[in-house]
């Protein structure tokens, strides 16, 4: 199959198996990507999405890695470039664990920043060479909304997230040299498991603060993810692509 927009190119998602990064392992699939699929946690949730991908036509693997251990990293990233490399990183796993910071303990505050922003930085360093050596690398990291705005409770996620936008905008100016583009994607408030068990009067408040006055879908964000994975961003490098419903304007 070649008449699609990502036929023969690799795309790496982590926190492939569901939620949003399940939602972008589909939609490049669909686009004609072989997709591997890192992920933590539920091995059935991963095969699933799998088998989804594979339903596209295209090689779909999952590969079981905690992205804040960088030993497991590194063996899950060699695996992958024995396996003919990436050419599109999406860096998406990521945690909430939310405290008030008088209360926000040293175990929350090391495990957010290991798998949001280490992880993410993990990912890339194993897989750096690969994109480098791709004629359409991408990096495309899933930072959030909160980065650029901060929240109350969540001074850990917000410091790891806008960590990501420094990291991304850092390999922007590092791989420009071999045209690899380097871009962020905040998403605002989306219907996932992360947002599953909010309680309703937040949730209602939450939605107040959105002019759109609506949850996104996963959906909505992989489209995005898509058009930056694609030629038709390869004139977009360092930015920060905002899918929250006009939340911050
Ligand atoms: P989710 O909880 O549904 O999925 C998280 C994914 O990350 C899962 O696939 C899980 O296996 C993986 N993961 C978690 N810890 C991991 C680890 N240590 N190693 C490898 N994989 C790990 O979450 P989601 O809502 O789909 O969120 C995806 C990304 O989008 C996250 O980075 C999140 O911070 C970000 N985000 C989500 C929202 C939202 O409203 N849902 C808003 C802004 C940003």
């Amino acid at each position: 199959m070649t008449d699609k927009p990502l036929s023969g190119r690799r795309a790496v998602i982590t926190g492939g198996s569901r939620g949003i990064g399940r939602a972008v392992t589909l939609e490049l699939a669909s686009m004609g990507a072989d997709v591997d699929i890192v992920y933590a946690g539920a091995t059935q949730a991963a095969e699933q999405t799998c088998a989804l991908a594979r339903e596209a036509g295209v090689k779909a693997r999952v590969r079981q890695c905690d992205v804040s251990n960088w030993a497991s990293v590194r063996e899950v990233c060699d695996a992958i470039q024995a396996d003919g490399g990436v050419d599109i990183l999406v860096n998406n796993a990521g945690i909430v664990k939310d405290a008030l910071l008088l209360r926000l303990s040293e175990e929350d505050l090391d495990t957010v920043l290991a798998v949001d922003l280490k992880g993410a930085i993990a990912m890339t360093r194993h897989l750096v060479r690969s994109l480098l050596r791709s004629p359409h690398g991408r990096l495309i990291t899933v930072s959030s909304v909160i980065a650029l705005m901060g929240n109350i409770g969540q001074a850990n996620y917000a410091a790891a997230k806008a960590g990501l936008i420094g990291f991304t905008k850092s390999m922007a100016l590092e791989l420009c040299g071999r045209a690899v583009t380097c871009n962020v994607v905040a998403p605002g408030f989306i219907t996932t498991d992360m947002t599953a068990n909010l309680p309703e009067k937040q949730r209602l408040s939450l939605l107040e603060t959105i002019p759109l006055k609506r949850m996104g879908t996963p959906e909505e964000v992989a489209h995005v993810v898509a058009f930056l994975a694609s030629d038709q961003a390869s004139y977009i490098t360092g930015q920060v692509l905002q899918v929250d419903g006009g939340m911050r304007i």
